[in-house]
């Protein structure tokens, strides 16, 4: 018997994607990283600077007191060459109000926008030809060396941007996840539900090993109260023909920018677009026949091909990707390499 939070060596290997030679997603580092601090009273200029580690306090707030929130955005190439951030302003946004959840200073949006373009100006031969891209990882963390602080927000502050180039998600191709549903305990707090902080990763972390070591899937989705939340990193969609329907972002979830970019591709195509409540009996029935699919920015939209609900496997559709799945995410690359129209002038080029 294994320890909870610890899965038998063949296991990890076989979700990892142990296979290929390539270094594992999250793993490699581009030479530099954006990064600034805050005093208490001011943040100091911007600047880019070697990717190293960084000497912090062991009293630091952030490892005693949890204050820490982060991003996660991607640059692309396109085939002429240029670089493409992302949604860099809704991220940037997203990043304040995480920021301001945690009790932590940020700097203004204009100023993380710079501060992040200014990273990926840095290490620009260092972006992957598409499949590939270069992931950037913003973290805001408490710094005051005060153990002290239980009821107090850290007054200093570190932001960093760690830049990683990162090859496709999917090397051998495109495969269908395999997805536990939780039916009882939640993925976090409500409170939490919108902020994008490690805290709301470490208490799904448990589930998630449980239903890694019982089932064998990649993630869980977690539908408690008989209702679709997300996973314990990305949002869900179900998909059919012309017609794409999510949760509300009522503040339970993380409010996915690629979730928002695929609802506004679909409507854009004319899709029948419905963010409501959707229930476990209704995902039941949605499984035969229709198509579910995951959003985030690493894996950008990924099919669901099996659920395990209550310890018994169910076949999404055919098991394979669906045809509505594999559209929206061509659409939806297109967009982010340069080789599609950009109406929603989303792509920011370095
Ligand atoms: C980051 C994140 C997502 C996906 O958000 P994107 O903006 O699409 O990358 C979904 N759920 C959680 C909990 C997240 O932290």
């Amino acid at each position: 018997m294994n320890p909870p939070c610890r899965l038998a060596p063949e296991t990890i290997s076989r979700q990892a994607g142990g296979m290929n030679d390539a270094p594992r997603f999250g793993t490699r580092f581009a030479g530099s990283m954006g990064s600034m601090t805050f005093d208490g009273t001011a943040w100091s200029d911007s600047s880019v600077v070697p990717t190293a580690s960084f000497e912090m306090h062991p009293a630091s707030h952030v490892f005693h007191y949890g204050s820490a929130c982060f991003e996660g955005l991607k640059a692309h190439r396109s085939p002429d060459g240029d670089v493409g951030i992302f949604r860099l302003d809704r991220h940037m946004e997203r990043l304040a109000g995480s920021a301001t959840r945690v009790c932590l200073p940020v700097p203004s949006i204009e100023v993380l926008e710079g501060l992040v373009m200014d990273t990926v100006k840095a290490v620009i031969e260092e972006v992957p030809e598409p499949a590939g891209s270069l992931y950037l990882r913003p973290t805001l963390i408490g710094t005051d060396p005060d153990i002290g602080a239980a009821g107090s927000p850290s007054g200093s502050a570190r932001l960093f941007v760690l830049a990683s180039p990162v090859g496709d998600y999917f090397p051998g191709g495109l495969r269908p996840l395999r997805i536990g549903v939780e039916t009882q305990r939640p993925r976090t707090t409500p409170q939490f539900g919108s902020v994008k902080a490690g805290a709301n990763y470490v208490m799904a972390l448990g589930v998630t090993m449980e239903y890694r070591r019982r089932f064998d899937v990649a993630q869980v989705l977690f539908v408690p109260d008989g209702r679709i939340n997300e996973t314990g990193a990305s949002n869900v969609v179900l998909l059919a023909p012309g017609r794409i329907v999510t949760p509300p972002l009522d503040g339970s979830f993380l409010p996915g920018v690629t979730r928002d970019s695929v609802l506004t591709l679909a409507s854009d195509r004319g899709f029948e677009v419905e963010e409501r409540t959707v229930t476990l009996d209704e995902l039941r029935e949605w499984i035969p026949g229709g198509e579910i699919a995951l959003t985030g920015t690493a894996a950008v939209l990924t099919p669901v091909g099996t659920l395990v609900i209550d310890g018994e496997d169910h076949i999404v559709g055919d098991g394979d990707v669906g045809p509505v799945t594999a559209e929206l995410r061509a659409a939806l690359v297109a967009v982010q390499t340069g080789t599609g129209p950009d109406p929603h002038e989303w792509r920011r080029t370095v």
